[in-house]
């Protein structure tokens, strides 16, 4: 089962301007084939259909807490689509007849502002919906650990790839995060692929072959030492992580790998303000201030 918090993994800061061109790429790294759902779902289910649990303990507590930092992936991107999309529509007009989502027929990304009220989706770059088929469980640990390696590095060059096609500070603390936590998982699976096979993984870390260092904002994680770092997701589950989460960081500033059992420090869920013109969530100040009423909460207005 899991448990949430209502927390962000990193702080998030908010675009100097609304860029939805930069929301529409980062999708790809949302419902892309090698996107966070993706990397989500894979492990996902990889780990409800682990056999040998006891006897493979190590490799099975890997990939079901890499399951839980993924889905926090999927938030943090999902907040990053949103806040760069926040004030791109709109010219101060809640007349219809005034075309206050005029700007949208401009946008690649109209499935962001007609599916979605202004808002992530689960689809790729050009609207195309996630699916089932970029799933691969296959029930052999070797094949699907292989596959995981594969995927955080087809993963790892799309977040290169979106880093180098916008410059707004939102789009690069996100790439910059995730191109070290990609990183890590993919030293993860090679580490777990060299323990029972002997094969030296890491001979070909990084793909592509170029160091997170030459990120600027991935620069900043890795002086903190998050390219270390495997955090455990659980109070007190997933305890034979440092089987394999062990030895020298084999890329990045020097160090030793560390399990933590403190989460990231992380940062504050965005709060976007109404969009009368998308209807989103569809009340008008009278409204708010009658529920909140009703229901006796703060509304903070
Ligand atoms: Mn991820
Ligand atoms: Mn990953």
């Amino acid at each position: 089962m899991f448990k949430r918090i209502d927390r962000l993994q990193i702080d998030l800061p908010e675009p100097n301007k609304p860029d939805p061109e930069a929301a529409g790429v980062i999708q790809e790294l949302l419902g892309g084939k090698f996107g966070e759902m993706s990397t989500l779902n894979n492990y996902l289910f990889q780990s409800f259909n682990f056999r040998s649990k006891k006897k493979l303990r190590p490799f099975y507590d890997i990939i079901a807490n890499i399951t839980a930092e993924e889905l926090g992936h999927v938030e943090l991107v999902a907040n990053t689509i949103n806040l760069n999309l926040d004030g791109s529509v709109g010219n101060g007009s809640t007349n219809p007849d005034d075309t206050p989502l005029a700007p949208v027929l401009g946008f690649d990304n109209k499935f962001n502002f007609i599916a979605g009220g202004q808002n992530a989706l689960p689809v790729d770059s050009t609207g195309r919906p996630w699916s089932g088929d970029n799933v691969f469980s296959s029930g052999n640990l070797v094949n699907d650990l292989l596959h995981n390696f594969y995927l955080e590095c087809g993963a790892r060059t799309h977040k290169m790839r979106v880093y180098q096609m916008t410059d707004n500070e939102t789009a690069r603390e996100l790439t910059g995060y995730l191109l070290v936590r990609g990183s890590t998982h993919a030293i993860a699976y090679a580490k777990a692929l060299e323990e029972i096979t002997g094969v030296n993984m890491m001979k070909m870390l990084p793909v592509p072959d170029l160091d997170n260092s030459k990120f600027k904002h991935a620069q900043k994680y890795e002086a903190k030492g998050i390219h270390r770092k495997i955090y455990r997701f659980s109070d007190n589950d997933y305890n034979l992580l440092d089987r394999i989460w062990k030895g020298p960081a084999p890329i990045g500033p020097e160090g030793q790998l560390e399990v933590v059992d403190e989460l990231p420090e992380g940062g504050k869920i965005p709060d976007l303000d109404h969009v009368p013109e998308e209807y989103a969530p569809g009340f008008d100040e009278e409204q708010f201030r009658e529920l909140s009423k009703r229901l006796q909460y703060e509304a903070g207005m």
